[in-house]
């Protein structure tokens, strides 16, 4: 592998991370090593530890981070792609042009410390607040110090004002320049507190928006999750309702996927939930949201169509999914039909949003005791618009 390489993972972090001189496992033999050339007896394991070794002090260098505990850990855990929502944060930063600095990685690392995207936004909020106290603290201690010093400074003008002498003695001076010195020492002191607490509480503030960004996005599909549904489903249902717009929600539920992963194992059972989702995400525009609701059933909201339609949408979805024939690519035995059945509600036959969505998932309960791979809609029984898939073609068109 070519570290020169943009094409190359590798290569790609390398420059992001301001690695770009990074030289190939061919470069350095070559070029050898400051003080100590590489052995010619030199393992390939030696070579990579070399190599890391390498990386974290270029890392550190270019980003003129401290060598500490705590850097080296996470340098280590950047540099060798070890930590890969870490790797992310800092290559978004770097692509982005801010400085790397340790206050940043320091609140990153909080990041990636979070067991789950919520977490990771609670333990950044509370961060942040930690940090506005801070601020208010020393917002505080400058107005203290502020009168103090003009108590001070007006006690001592008093003075020199009830003075019968109209020259200013000496030692008033001493003390004026003293309390105006002291003063300006510590208008600094705070003036640099102050720009450090609001650095911190503007990375912090970019910490939390990134996280709960992430916070709402189901990392094995890409797809929003639950969380993300249900902020964009109570907005479209008032929305809604107010504009009176056209608005369904539709349940999908991946037919017998259990039985994928017991004859496939889990992780092809998530390559299939990925075909899926993406299947479904080529639903998704302005109109029309797709998420994962959990495990393998997704939920799809869709503005401005009435429920034949909606129903429509979903079934032309479900027929192409239908009609494709996945092959497991680790073993290449193939999937059989992968398919999806749907409940289709109106949202506005329903009081509230939640209403509809169970009227959503009672219809996908009838699709699946109907022998699934079909698109139902609520309170339309026996409304039969949709066709049954006919049987499988030959021949395979895709690899989970
Ligand atoms: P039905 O047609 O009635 O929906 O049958 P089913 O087998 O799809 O439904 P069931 O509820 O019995 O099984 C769902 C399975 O989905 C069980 C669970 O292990 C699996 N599952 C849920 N989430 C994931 C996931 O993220 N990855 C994988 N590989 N499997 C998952
Ligand atoms: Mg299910
Ligand atoms: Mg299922």
């Amino acid at each position: 592998m070519n570290a020169h390489d943009p094409s190359t993972s590798r290569g790609n972090w390398a420059r992001w991370f301001g690695l770009g001189g990074s030289r190939s496992d061919e470069d350095e033999s070559a070029a050898g090593h400051p003080g100590a050339g590489p052995a010619a007896s030199e393992t390939p394991s030696d070579r990579r530890r070399r190599q890391i070794l390498d990386d974290l002090t270029r890392f550190l260098d270019t980003h003129r981070l401290p060598v500490t505990a705590e850097t080296l850990g996470l340098a280590h855990d950047i540099v060798t792609g070890a930590d890969p929502p870490l790797v992310r944060l800092v290559t978004e930063r770097v692509a982005s042009g801010a400085p790397l600095t340790l206050e940043w990685l320091e609140q990153s690392a909080a990041l990636r410390e979070a067991t789950d995207g919520a977490q990771g936004v609670h333990t950044l909020a509370r961060s942040l607040e930690r940090a506005i106290a801070q601020f208010a603290q020393t917002a505080t201690r400058a107005r203290t110090a502020a009168s103090g010093y003009n108590k001070a400074l007006a006690a001592h003008v008093d003075e020199m004002g009830a003075s019968d002498s109209c020259e200013v003695p000496c030692s008033s001076i001493t003390t004026l320049t003293t309390i105006a010195r002291e003063m300006l020492r510590r208008t600094r002191d705070i003036e640099r507190e102050m720009n450090r607490s609001e650095r911190e509480t503007q990375t912090l503030q970019q910490n939390l928006e990134d996280a709960r960004r992430e916070a709402e996005i189901d990392h094995l599909t890409g797809l929003p999750n639950r969380r993300a549904f249900e902020a964009v489903f109570a907005e479209e249902f008032e929305e809604a309702q107010a504009g009176r717009d056209a608005l369904c929600v539709a349940f999908c539920d991946i037919d017998r996927f259990k039985r994928i992963n017991d004859t496939h194992g889990h992780e092809a059972g998530d390559r299939v939930l990925r075909t899926v989702a993406q299947a479904l995400a080529e639903l998704s525009n302005d109109r029309c949201h797709v998420a994962r609701h959990g495990g393998e059933e997704f939920v799809v909201l869709l503005r401005g169509s009435n429920l034949k339609e909606a129903c429509a949408i979903l079934d032309d979805a479900r027929e192409a999914l239908s009609l494709r024939r996945l092959v497991n690519r680790v073993t290449n035995t193939p999937f059989g039909r992968i398919s999806f059945s749907a409940g289709v509600a109106d949202a506005h036959a329903y009081a509230d949003r939640r209403e509809a969505l169970r009227a959503a998932d009672e219809a996908l309960f009838r699709a699946k005791l109907s022998g699934r791979n079909r698109v139902m809609a609520a309170g339309l029984d026996d409304w039969a618009g949709f066709r049954v898939v006919p049987a499988a073609p030959p021949g395979d068109d895709g690899e989970p």
